[in-house]
């Protein structure tokens, strides 16, 4: 985890000379769940509602749009519609739906400790925040992202991209050439702002950016080119990321001008990572583009979510979240 004042941490960035032609594994992902609304269904899902009506109420969602959602979600075969005999079709996760569980995790994460909490779901700040408790040591605690292998909390600047099985075009040397960023000046985090999460996860060409910045890009044309976005859209998304304080926006002469990640930026790791996984795993599985190694042991990056206080990994029925 970034810990506030940890400015002096040096980032490491790699370098891909290489256009990318597959999109990333936490781009496929965010084209089947990356939309603000179908995060907020699938949050109120995981909150046990199932019914067309208490996501209308509960969400305030347009009937044209939560039908058309729903739809996705049931074709993607996240949710499953169950027809109750008598009564209103109940909308139930299925097992890849499910397994979404560690995303809204990171996500829960991220908002308590760099947004302000404020979605149109969730408590506002001057309200008490929900607890995060781990049932089986009974204490309140944060979970921890560890590896599987040894152990250790995963921090972003301890893995690699490697070029996965679906990783095209491979130019020896190249994939996997890594450089150090200068020292860390990270500006700190902007201030807090409503909506950020939802803005950037929840919109897909932002978490698609931010998808691309973990993976090194910095430069307009990099993404350009990486994304396929046209350049207005392009440099409105990356006005909205650097006003919502995930990017920061740096000149040199010579008028090239990088986007880095910001604190608050890059703590949103976890949030890409568990993106990859569930998309790995569900969408295409055995074709990620891009592995991640573990330096500290060397062994293909798995994580875990663990508890802070009993260290024991973490299952979905375990931990009051949502
Ligand atoms: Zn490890
Ligand atoms: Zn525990």
């Amino acid at each position: 985890m970034i810990k506030a004042g940890s400015t002096s941490a040096p980032l490491f960035f790699f370098d891909f000379n290489v256009f990318l032609p597959s999109p990333s594994s936490a781009q496929r992902t965010i084209s089947v769940i990356g939309d603000a609304w179908t995060l907020r269904i699938l949050r109120t899902v995981f909150r046990g509602r199932r019914r067309y009506s208490d996501f209308v109420s509960e969400l305030g969602i347009s009937r044209a749009v939560l039908t058309d959602r729903l739809g996705k979600l049931v074709a993607n075969e996240l949710l499953i519609r169950h027809a109750i005999e008598g009564g209103h079709p109940e909308y139930r996760l299925t097992e890849r739906g499910l397994d979404l569980w560690p995303m809204f995790l990171a996500m829960w994460l991220w908002e308590t400790e760099w947004g302000t909490g404020v979605m149109d779901d969730v408590p506002p700040v001057e309200q008490p925040r929900p607890m995060l408790m781990h049932t089986v040591c009974g204490h309140k605690m944060r979970p921890q992202l560890q590896c599987q292998h040894c152990s250790v909390v995963i921090q972003p600047f301890d893995t690699q991209a490697e070029a996965g099985p679906g990783y095209l075009h491979i130019e020896p040397g190249t994939q996997s050439m890594f450089r150090r960023a200068s020292q860390s000046t990270l500006a700190e985090a902007s201030a807090a702002q409503a909506h950020t999460l939802m803005r950037v996860i929840g919109d897909r060409w932002n978490s698609a950016l931010l998808a691309a910045a973990f993976k090194g890009l910095k430069l307009f044309s990099e993404f350009e080119k990486d994304l396929r976005i046209g350049p207005n859209q392009l440099s409105d998304r990356l006005g909205e990321l650097l006003n919502l304080g995930i990017l920061r926006a740096r000149s040199y002469t010579g008028a090239r001008q990088e986007y880095r990640l910001t604190r608050k930026g890059v703590a949103m790791f976890p949030i890409v990572l568990e993106m990859m996984r569930w998309g790995d795993k569900w969408l295409w599985p055995a074709t990620a583009p891009i592995v991640l190694r573990h330096k500290p042991c060397d062994h293909l990056l798995v994580g875990h979510w663990h508890c802070g206080h009993c260290k024991m990994q973490l299952s979905r029925n375990e931990i009051h979240l949502f």
